[in-house]
């Protein structure tokens, strides 16, 4: 297997030419600092809204995490709708729920309106219980569907033969209102649609600091009425909100397009997204083309400080896969990629306005593409007015002070890895949180 990220394959057929870097002093209104999912969504919206745009980015727009995705637009990225209404309750569940909601509505319009190539395919999700205690979680998360009045199919054991090609696992939900994609060609081609409306995209270009209203790179700066900083990997050098995020490793690998009897053998039903109960959990899904896209990680290199990018973790990933899937045994795997998502303690994302700067405003740790999304225009539509603006209460739930399990302070004693795993995996099973603070 060759260690390579097969969106970076998938684009070459693509027609959108790298942008040069900034190499003079520039004036905007608005400079947004990374174009992933998070800072392309506020640049369309920005763009949109009539504002004078810079955007830069130190990859090309889409390629650090967004571009390494598996694709899958689910609301459930990381916390389960059953996770998040213990910790808020209905309200706060539904309240929360609405945002990767919008988050996939926002990419679909925007692959609708300008045609963006981008493999978008309409696969449910389906989450699998590997055991008797994943089933419980199922059954808990079905329950919450159900309390909600979401759409769901709950499957037993007995009835999953229909769906997946595996006789192992102990139940099943299914649900709607989800997707496939490739994000690297979706950023690609949401960089095309930001040239033609005026926005100018400097990629290869880091920002090193923000000076008042200056964003200085190396070869150039942006001054501009508003920043709003989307970046990922941040250093405490550029921001001390750097603190609040620490990051997961994941890896992902592609196989060969598989046989159409292969692909009855996995799915004997519609192709879907599917991911399992365990704590470093397995997922997949078919591409357009019929490729197996296979993900997981494992314990020891989840929260590893620095990338690990040995083959193993991905081959027992794989391994696992096929112990489930015998059909599958002579599916050939290509490519194999990590990447290391972005992440707070609790696994919601944090957006500020810094009080210090407020015309800078933060969009950090977003895990899982629609909260990227609706987190860069939920930014950018505050940028240019706050009157308008019908959603502030999501300020409550993403404030940077907002209850933790353990305090910043326990990594001097701790470490980072051990404070932010201790703390995801507190608010996944534990916290509750009834009344955010106004
Ligand atoms: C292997 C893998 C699989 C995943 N699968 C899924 C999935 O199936 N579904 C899902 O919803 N989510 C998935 N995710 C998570 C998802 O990709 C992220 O949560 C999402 O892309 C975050 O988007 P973002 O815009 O916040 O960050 P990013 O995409 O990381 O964007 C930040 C941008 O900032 C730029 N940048 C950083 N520092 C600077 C600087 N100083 N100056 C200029 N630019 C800077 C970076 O180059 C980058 O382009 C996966 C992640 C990985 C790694």
């Amino acid at each position: 297997m060759l260690l390579q990220n097969w969106w970076y394959t998938t684009l070459l057929s693509s027609r959108n030419p790298i942008q040069p870097p900034l190499t003079s002093d520039i004036t905007a209104d608005i400079v947004i600092v990374g174009a992933g999912m998070a800072g392309l969504s506020a640049a369309l919206r920005l763009s949109d809204m009539g504002s004078r745009v810079v955007l830069i980015d130190r990859n090309i727009c889409g390629g650090s995490t967004t571009g390494k995705s598996a694709g899958f637009l689910t609301p459930d990225s990381e916390l389960e709708l059953s996770q998040i209404l213990r910790r808020f309750g209905q309200q706060g569940a539904h309240e929360l729920w609405q945002v990767p909601e919008n988050g996939i509505a926002l990419i679909r319009d925007t692959v609708a309106a300008h045609g963006i190539e981008c493999d978008l395919l309409t696969q449910d999700s389906l989450f699998l219980a590997n055991d008797p205690s994943g089933a419980k979680d199922v059954h808990e998360e079905a329950e919450a569907r159900r309390r909600l009045a979401y759409p769901l199919i709950e499957y037993g054991a007995a009835d999953l033969a229909k769906v997946i090609g595996a006789p192992t696992y102990k139940g099943a939900v299914r649900y709607p209102g989800c997707f496939g994609i490739d994000a690297l060609r979706y950023s690609q081609g949401v960089k095309r649609v930001l040239l033609e409306r005026g926005v100018r995209i400097f990629e290869s270009t880091e920002a090193h600091a923000i000076d008042g209203h200056r964003v200085r790179t190396h070869g150039g700066s942006v001054i501009a009425d508003k920043i709003i900083v989307c970046a990922d990997k941040l250093t405490t050098a550029f921001s001390p909100y750097a603190e609040n995020v620490f990051h997961a490793e994941t890896f992902l690998t592609i196989s060969e397009p598989l046989t159409d009897k292969e692909v009855a053998g996995l799915f004997p039903g519609d192709p879907l997204q599917c991911w399992d109960t365990d704590l470093v959990y397995s997922y997949w899904r078919l591409t357009g083309d019929q490729r197996l896209l296979l993900g997981g990680g494992s314990m020891l290199t989840t929260y590893a400080r620095n990338a690990v990018t040995s083959p193993r973790v991905a081959e027992r990933v794989i391994r696992k896969f096929l112990g489930k899937f015998p059909a599958l045994a002579k599916v050939e795997f290509l490519q194999y990629w990590p990447g290391l998502i972005d992440m707070t303690r609790d696994l919601f994302p944090t957006v500020l306005r810094d009080p210090d700067a407020p015309w800078v405003q933060f969009v950090l740790g977003c895990v899982g593409l629609p909260w990227a999304a609706f987190c860069g225009d939920f930014a950018a539509r505050h940028a240019r007015s706050t009157e308008t603006q019908q959603d502030h209460l999501y300020y409550r739930y993403f404030r940077p002070d907002r209850p933790f399990f353990m305090p910043l302070w326990s990594e001097k004693i701790l470490s980072k890895p051990i404070v932010f795993s201790l703390n995801n995996v507190w608010a996944k099973y534990y916290q509750r949180d009834n009344k955010p603070a106004a």
